[in-house]
């Protein structure tokens, strides 16, 4: 199921919100918090297991470890009325220094209104209710990760069901929230996949507490290798139940090919980086962030240079007919970048509008898109919205004969000053105009970086260079293609009727980028592959301005007789945009290639999967590259990404998406295809 409905919920004054899909109440007439406190936190026993978490060991204290995470499983996130107990009760209980993190499962997501609704009247969590609402997430399809409480607590929602949901994670579970109405009337749900994949994801001796004593759900659980105990259930009800794992069996991986990496142990956190474009800046930030010692080289005189040192770039999700893998990765990405951009444009550290983005539909074929999309997937209106062409030109502020897709947290930042921003923290040193010759791996496992100065060596080697260092991609085994783009920058001044919000056509267009005192619109790009040379053309700005005027006529008031002499005057930047073929980046750890040519390539690809050993990968080795047209999409995401793989952090992304930007899936594709 693509498309995330409504629960639709009928509220009764003095009574519990009930389900028309389910027919059920969310919770006791008007009980739920003792109800929920009762079933599930007590029968969890999480207020002494908290309270048992040790704070941790010095040495941890830069966030290297991962022992500090209790992490809590839901069936059924509904009003999240267990979330915000358990979430106040970890704040209580809790060491300051450990993390709870919260994994709960909703096919029909309530939205924010409702949210605040359920709750009215109840102030024992206020503040953080409010800071849910502040960071809940779109409701579209898929997993989000929110950070609440400097970190306190991390929230994963997973919307759609829970059976399609629970095979993307690969988290350790603590304890079980068995919520989801009651199996009478929710059979689809309560099913021996769901005990199987329980049993997969527990941590040893993992708990379980559920309001259910059905003989189903108990002989579903036994067999999955949970001890199931009955007491007295809540008011009324006679029983619940709530146990424990006691047989641990193990999983073999769906993919052992995609296997993540080890963490690596270090006694100072360090790592070098090279190339200080977008993508090598965030990667460096999230580090430095965490407390590690940063170097960054980079080849070019200054940071931000090449395709990142664009004047502006545009921000927005990317809509398929069918919500592919490509629309679901962005959608991930483009809130991982609001995350990361939001409060630093609030706090002019960055340049920068996220004041909305106005997709035009300029053929036939992008408005199907856009409008399958919209039926299938059912945008929500604070996501996306459909305009026709009046709305759009009213939206635009300027007129437009197409129609398209509104994205009101949408809009554009200047690169460089994000660039600046990451890179000016104090864990960070900057070698400029270092021309990387070669990388190597040294017996004690340091990666030595020799560039055309001086030697670095670290043991942890994050490459980050983009599509024209064909010679570091080479090495790396990676086919990454550069796609030469020009932009165009007019005085600003020439708006004839100033654009109120950034605008996608064939290409994209902004009104007013204000740079130094200097006021600019910049439209653009062209696509010229497979031309490699860096001189702008005359011809690259004539076609900027005919896209520009094709999609929106009267913005801009240039004379008709313009010449080529003209356009050959319009200042503008060429950059190359790092593309595989699949369009998606290529993110995390580089495999070990005599290993996977020993257990994968050179064996059958018919093999029973167990009989695959996991990926080995090369120790401290990680690239953040290929991130092509939306790398203000893909970095930040990649950042985190990268950092959890570093430390052994459970990944941010679902399973499929991780296969979908691993560095070795097209090796892989093929072998398994039997090519
Ligand atoms: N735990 C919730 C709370 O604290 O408010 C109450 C949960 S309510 C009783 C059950 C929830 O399970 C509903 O929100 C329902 O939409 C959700 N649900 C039911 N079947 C599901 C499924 N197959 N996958 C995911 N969620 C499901």
């Amino acid at each position: 199921m693509l498309k995330i409905e409504n629960p639709q919920i009928i509220w009764q004054t003095g009574k519990a919100p009930y389900s028309k899909v389910f027919e059920d109440y969310y919770f006791g007439v008007d009980q739920g918090v003792e109800e929920s406190n009762y079933i599930f936190l007590k029968g969890n026993d999480l207020e002494n297991r908290f309270k048992a978490i040790n704070s941790l060991p010095k040495y941890s204290k830069s966030k290297i470890s991962t022992n500090n995470v209790f992490c809590i499983a839901e069936t059924g996130f509904g009003t999240a009325t267990n979330f915000l107990l358990s979430a106040e009760l970890w704040l209580k209980t809790a060491p300051v220094d450990s993390c709870l993190h919260y994994i709960s499962f909703e096919k029909y997501p309530l939205n924010k209104q409702e949210l605040l609704k359920a709750h009215a009247g109840n102030d024992i969590y206020i503040k953080l209710l409010n800071e849910l609402i502040n960071c809940y997430p779109f409701l579209l399809p898929g997993r989000h990760d929110m950070v609440l409480l400097a970190g306190r607590i991390k929230l994963t929602l997973w919307f759609g069901d829970v059976q399609t949901g629970l095979p993307e994670f690969d988290d350790l579970v603590d304890a079980w929230f068995l919520d989801g109405f009651t199996p009478s009337k929710n059979q689809d749900m309560w099913q021996e996949d769901l005990y199987s994949q329980m049993a997969r994801l527990s941590h040893n001796k993992a708990s379980f507490a559920t309001f259910s004593t059905a003989t189903n759900v108990r002989k579903g659980l036994e067999q999955a290798g949970f001890s199931v105990k009955k007491r007295k259930g809540f008011a009324k009800k006679r029983e619940m139940c709530f146990g424990q794992l006691i047989h641990h069996r193990s999983f073999s991986p769906v993919k052992p090919w995609f296997s993540a990496p080890k963490s690596v142990q270090l006694d100072r956190p360090q790592a070098c980086i090279i190339g200080a474009g977008l993508a090598g800046a965030a990667v460096a930030y999230k580090l430095a962030s965490q407390g590690w010692q940063v170097t960054i080289i980079e080849a070019e005189k200054e940071v931000a240079t090449l395709a990142s040192g664009n004047l502006a770039g545009a921000i927005h999700p990317l809509i398929t007919a069918d919500w592919n893998i490509r629309s679901q990765f962005y959608l991930k990405g483009y809130e991982t970048t609001l995350s990361w951009l939001e409060k630093w444009l609030e706090q002019k550290q960055i340049i920068g509008d996220l004041n909305g983005l106005m997709q035009l539909a300029i053929d036939e074929k992008t408005q199907k898109r856009l409008q399958d999309c919209l039926r299938r997937v059912g945008l929500p209106e604070d996501f996306a919205r459909w305009c026709d062409k009046e709305q759009a030109s009213e939206i635009v502020g300027t007129e437009t004969e197409f129609s398209g897709m509104f994205f009101p947290k949408a809009g554009w930042v200047n690169p460089p000053s994000v660039v600046k921003k990451c890179l000016e923290h104090e864990n960070i040193s900057i070698f400029t105009n270092h021309k990387v010759n070669e990388f190597k791996q040294l017996t004690n496992k340091t990666w030595q970086i020799t560039t055309d100065k001086r030697v670095f060596t670290s043991p942890i080697l994050v490459i980050a260079t983009a599509g024209l260092d064909t010679n570091l991609n080479t090495q790396l085994g990676m086919d990454i293609r550069p796609v030469k783009g020009q932009v165009s920058h007019l005085d600003s001044g020439l708006q004839a009727e100033p654009l109120k919000t950034t605008v996608t056509h064939q290409g994209y267009s902004i009104g007013s980028v204000c740079i130094d005192g200097k006021n600019q619109s910049i439209t653009g790009a062209t696509f010229e592959s497979p031309d490699l040379s860096i001189q702008p053309s005359a011809q690259a700005n004539a076609d900027n301005i005919k896209m520009a005027k094709t999609a929106l006529p009267s913005w801009l008031s240039l004379p008709t007789n313009i010449i080529e002499q003209d356009y050959k005057n319009i200042d503008s930047k060429v950059g190359f945009r790092p593309t595989l073929s699949d369009h998606l980046p290529i993110i995390g750890a580089v495999v070990d290639n005599d290993y996977a040519r020993e257990n994968y390539y050179s064996q059958s690809h018919t093999h029973a999967v167990f009989r695959y050993p996991e990926q080995k990968y090369q120790q401290g080795l990680y690239v953040s590259n290929g991130h092509g047209a939306r790398g203000l999409m893909s970095v930040f995401l990649a950042a985190e990404m990268i950092y959890t793989q570093l430390v052994g952090n459970k990944q941010v992304l679902a399973n499929n998406l991780l296969y979908a930007t691993h560095a070795e899936r097209f090796k892989i594709r093929s072998w398994r295809s039997g090519i």
